[in-house]
Formats: structure tokens, sequence, C-alpha cells
């Protein structure tokens, strides 16, 4: 495959450097900027992150799933810290960035979106991506800026939790620098190792940590100081006040967002009986005054303390909370089902100060509460005693912790539900999981398309590689009223799904938040946005085509990676146990046929595999060629 590698070219956002960090050989070298082409054709966060590795593998040295979850912890897996066209830009919710590698909770490709200034301070150190390669014999960590990037030893810093990581770097570098980190179950390579940035925003799913840990890589701090550019700025400021305008006016963004955050999604989810309760095995069964405990509403009448948002951003979801006589993060909507209805929980403080040991100890807490719920119901229904049993409060934060530690029950928890379920097969029955990674918060079966997002999520059970809980129960601005019937299943829904789907990556590669699916702002919107401030000229064609590219791009790296349609699966419970209570009473996954739908409405073969045509027009021939798919 050739080098993605262009002539330096900047392109006003696009700083037109990369930085190359050879952990093995300890040498850090400044490579070229990433042709113009591939902006196009990748867009830039997931979409470029991910080429990046692929290019640099070429054919994965494996052939089975499981053989990729361990080579994603050996040397030669690459990760990618990859900057979006509009980061450091003003644009409302740009202040992300992404991070790509091979998963070792899944062994899929995979790409995380975060927020914090970290993107930001990258950029302005120069650099659109930091690629990061081999091992280092001793833990280190990164410095960048403008002038240095240098790799310094990290041995008086392995085994702190990332709290205190955090606070010794930025002490040692600087309070405007920003700080990514692992934490102790990131340095043992627990496959739900997650990396924390700024304390408070993380690059969570699939095993990010892990892959730091085993490169001896505990931190990475940046602070650059250099000028993102616009290319045509008068044109740019118009179409920017015009999707800030967009974002103000939709009362989901502008409002429930704004001042509940994520979790005013509790009230919503209950009542149309989506949110799952005690690992999906009683969803529905939750009374409104059970909700309202550990609602947004609750949360914002007595605990908000005040908004952290990620930079610049104007709908603010993130916050603090002062909660029994502690300054807390608040847990997000995935926490607050994982912590709490998943596990029979309905203590505000518990479900708070589990997601901020999350945080401390450096593991994904949508992972963590699924584990939660496994352990539960495998003990209470006798399949195996994990030492754990609904509503247990002191059992949570102990367990949480010991996962965290990879002590106690933790040791064998952190492996994730999968793994569990292969040690205890018994339990196999109440392992949520889709190719390794943990169910979220939203029951499969009560919302048609939910159910076929995670099933063919490029990196397993993920709500927002395919965001249908917007359609099906928010109701996005462009969501045919027809569709907000949650259990009809039509060609429509497929189609959606699909256009949701697409919808991820381009708001995973520019990278913008998706939250910004929910208001009205379109894609001619955002393909000026990108136009305006790289100085490239992007159509609405261009980027529709970029995003089918990427979506495809990961299918055929799935697939070169053993993964079969037979993997594109939920959990039995879903298909096979109707949802017992509430507002979706009696509802049942119907994925086989959707499969089947959804594999010929986007020209997969029906093993699932995109056809040659396909391939041909998304100019992914090379690519296929080189992974002998
Ligand atoms: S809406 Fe929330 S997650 Fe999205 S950019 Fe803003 S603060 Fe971050």
């Amino acid at each position: 495959m050739s080098s993605i590698m262009g002539k330096t070219k900047k392109m006003s956002s696009i700083m037109g450097k990369t930085l190359h960090v050879d952990l093995t050989k300890g040498k850090i070298t400044e490579g070229k900027g990433i042709e113009e082409k591939l902006w196009k054709q990748y867009i830039g966060g997931r979409g470029l992150g991910e080429k990046l590795i692929w290019d640099h593998i070429g054919k994965p040295p494996y052939s089975t799933p499981d053989e990729a979850r361990k080579f994603a912890l050996t040397p030669e897996n690459r990760y990618v810290i990859m900057t979006g066209p509009l980061t450091g830009t003003p644009v409302p919710t740009s202040g992300r960035f992404a991070v790509a590698f091979i998963s070792p909770l899944s062994g899929t490709t995979s790409a995380c979106i975060a927020g914090s200034r970290f993107g930001m301070l990258t950029k302005r150190a120069g650099y659109d991506a930091i690629i990061i390669d081999g091992k280092a014999e001793n833990p280190c960590y990164l410095y960048i800026t403008d002038e240095t990037q240098e790799i310094h030893d990290a041995s008086d810093l392995w085994g702190k939790i990332t709290y205190e990581t955090n606070d010794i770097l930025l002490e040692k570098h600087g309070k405007r620098a920003c700080v990514a980190c692992i934490g102790p179950a990131g340095e043992m390579c627990a496959p739900i190792a997650n990396i924390a940035h700024n304390k408070d925003s993380f690059a969570g799913r699939t095993g990010a940590g892990a892959v730091w840990g085993s490169k001896n890589l505990k931190a990475v701090v940046v602070n650059g100081k250099q000028k993102i550019g616009i290319a045509k700025p008068e044109e740019f400021k118009e179409v920017n006040r015009k999707v800030a305008a967009l974002i103000k006016e939709k009362p989901t963004t502008g409002e429930y967002l704004h001042t509940r955050g994520t979790i005013v999604l509790m009230h919503v989810e209950n009542m149309h009986g989506t949110l799952g309760v005690k690992n999906f095995s009683e969803t529905g069964n939750l009374s409104y005054e059970d909700c309202n405990k550990i609602s947004g509403e609750t949360f914002w009448n007595n605990h908000l303390f005040d908004r952290a948002p990620c930079y610049g951003c104007p709908i603010g979801c993130h916050r603090q909370l002062y909660i029994n006589g502690k300054f807390l993060p608040q847990a997000e909507y995935e926490l607050t089902w994982g912590f709490g209805t998943n596990v029979g929980n309905l203590d505000p403080y518990i479900v708070t100060k589990a997601g901020e040991l999350c945080g401390r100890y450096g593991i994904d807490g949508i992972s963590a509460g699924n584990i939660l719920g496994y352990a539960m119901e495998s003990t209470v229904k006798g399949a195996h005693d994990f030492g754990i049993t609904w509503g247990d409060k002191e059992g949570i934060l102990r367990v949480v912790e010991e996962m965290g530690k990879g002590v106690g029950v933790g040791a064998e928890l952190q492996m994730g539900v999968k793994r569990c379920a292969e040690k205890y097969p018994e339990t196999a029955d109440y392992a949520m999981h889709v190719k390794g990674n943990e169910l979220p918060a939203y029951d499969p079966r009560t919302m048609a398309g939910v159910d076929l997002g995670y099933a063919t999520s490029p990196r397993g059970a993920d709500h927002m590689k395919s965001y249908m809980v917007g359609c099906n129960t928010l109701g996005t601005q462009i969501t045919p009223k027809e569709l907000l019937e949650r259990t009809i299943l039509n060609k429509d829904k497929i189609t959606f799904t699909i256009g949701m789907q697409h919808e991820s990556v381009f708001y995973d590669s520019a990278v913008l938040c998706l939250f910004l699916a929910l208001t009205p702002v379109g894609v001619e919107d955002t393909a000026s946005l990108l136009s305006t401030a790289t100085g490239m000229d992007m159509s609405t064609s261009e980027l529709i085509t970029s995003e089918e590219r990427i979506f495809n791009g990961e299918r055929l790296w799935n697939t070169a990676s053993g993964f079969t349609a037979d993997d594109d699966s939920i959990p039995k419970r879903f298909t096979t146990e109707q949802t017992p209570y509430g507002g979706s009473k009696g509802t049942l996954s119907r994925l086989k046929k959707a499969k089947k739908m959804f594999y010929e409405e986007r020209g997969w073969g029906k093993d699932g595999v995109p056809e040659p045509w396909l391939t041909k027009y998304l100019d992914l021939d090379e690519m296929r060629k080189t992974l002998g798919v």
C-alpha cells in the first residue's frame, strides 16, 4: 500500500505536519503533512486516524478476532492521535479529537473521540497527527510543544492513578498544558482500560489505555501555541454563526442537554421503556418515582455545582457536582444506567462516585457498569458467584476499584464479559456484548435500528456509531414522522440506520460532537465549514461518499481480521425473550430480517462483505487487494 504522506502543504486550519514517535528506538521525527486528496477522502479524526493504521500494518498478520486482540497489545500495533480539520477553530463542539488503534477488547479497528483541550493544543504545537509505534524499554511519557518533542522517563509515575499523574505533570510543565494519561488498569493492559484527558474527558471504549500500557507509555503532555488559520474567514464566520444559532434554537441542544446534561435522557428513555434495568433482565420495570431518584432533574436541582464543557462548546453537557460533601464529575447518562438501573441502585452518590472511580483508575465506565450487571445476574441466578448482587452499594464501589487495580474479583472482571463468559460458560447468557464490546444503556429489543446498529458497528456494541436513539426517542430534525414508531422495521428504517452510521462517521472524522446530529445543521453547512476553514473545495456529494468510504474501509479491515456475518449479532436475550415490562413491553429484536435488508441496501453480499462494484466506486480497491478480501 502506498504512503499517504504527501507534500507538506499548509491549508489554513490544517497544519501540514505529522509527528512520528518510535518508542522502540526512542526517536521522534517530524513527518510531512497528509495529502490533500486524503483529507478529502478520509476527512480527518476517525477516518484518517484509521487509514494511518491500516496503511502501516498492511495485511493484518492474524486471521481471527482472538489473534487480533492479542496483536493489539504488541509493539506492532500503532496508536494515532488524530485531530480534525476543524479542531482548534471556533466552530461549536470542535474542541475534540480522535484516537485510532486495533482494539484489545474487540479485535476490530477502533476509533475513540474525546474532548478537553488536548486536540487543540496538539494542533497548536503544529501537528495534525501524533503517530506512536513500538514499545519503550521503560515507562515513559511524551512532552510536545512547538519547540520541544521529547520522550521522558516515567518510572516515578508508573502505578499512580490518573488524577495524581495529571497533577504531577501539570506541576512540572505548567497549568496551560493538557495531559493525557493512563491509570493502573492501562498499565496492566486491562482490555477495558481508557485514557484520561485533563481528568474529565476519556478515550473510553475498546481498550485504548491497554494499548498505551503495552507500549510502556504512561502519558502525553501537549502545549502548543501556534495560531490555527482559516482559509476564507468571512465566509467561515457566516456559516459558523448559522451553526451556533441552530444549536441554540433546537431545544434538545439549546436547553435540555445544556441544563441537565446527558442524564436528561433518564426520564425520556424510561418512559419509552428503552432504559436497561438489571442487565436488561427487567427492562421497563422502573417507576417514575424511582427513576427520578437519579434523573437529570434531581441532579440539576440538588447537586449541580458548575458546568465543565469540552473546550468552547456552547451545549456544555458535562458538569461538576457537589454531592455528599464532595466535588465530583457528573456521571453521564450511560454511567447513570451502568451504576444505577443496570445494577439495581438508585443512590445518586454511588452512581457519581463509581463514575469518578472509573476515571481515577482509568477504566471505561460503560464497560464497567455492564460488567457489574453481568456479575450480579450471574451471582443471583446461581451461574457463578462473583460475590455481588443487585443494589449492593458498597459492593459497586469495591468492585469498580478492584477492576481498576486488577485485584480481587476485579482481576477477572477487568477482562470484559466475553472473556469471563468463556472462562465460566454457564454465565454466557448474562454476558451482554457484541464482538466483545459491552452493550451501553439502550435495550436493543425496544428500538428497531438500535439492534442493527449494535450488531454492525465497526467496533462492537456502540450507541455512538449509529445514533438510532436520536431517531427513535428524541426525533432528530430530519427524522420522517413515520419512523418515530420505534418498532417499525421497513426499508426506510434500514436506510435511516445507514444514514446515522454515516453521520457518526462524519462527526467522528470532522471531529465535531455527535450531538450536532440532533440539530438542523445539515451536510451543506458542514461541507461549507470544512471548505472555508481548510481552503479545500469540499462538495456535499464528496463528503457523503467519504462517509461511505470510511465505513466500508472499516468493514474490509474487520473482514480481513476474521470477523464474519455471524459476528453481526446481539446477545440471545434480545431475540428470544420479550421485553418484560413498561413502555416497550412485548418487543423482540428482529435482527435476522433487519440484517438481510441492511446487507442488500449497503451493497454487501450475503456474507456481509462489500461487493466489488462498491469498493471500486469508493476507491477502496487497493485496500481490498492488500487485505486479500
Ligand atoms: S455537547 Fe457535551 S460532549 Fe459534545 S462537545 Fe459539548 S460538552 Fe463535549
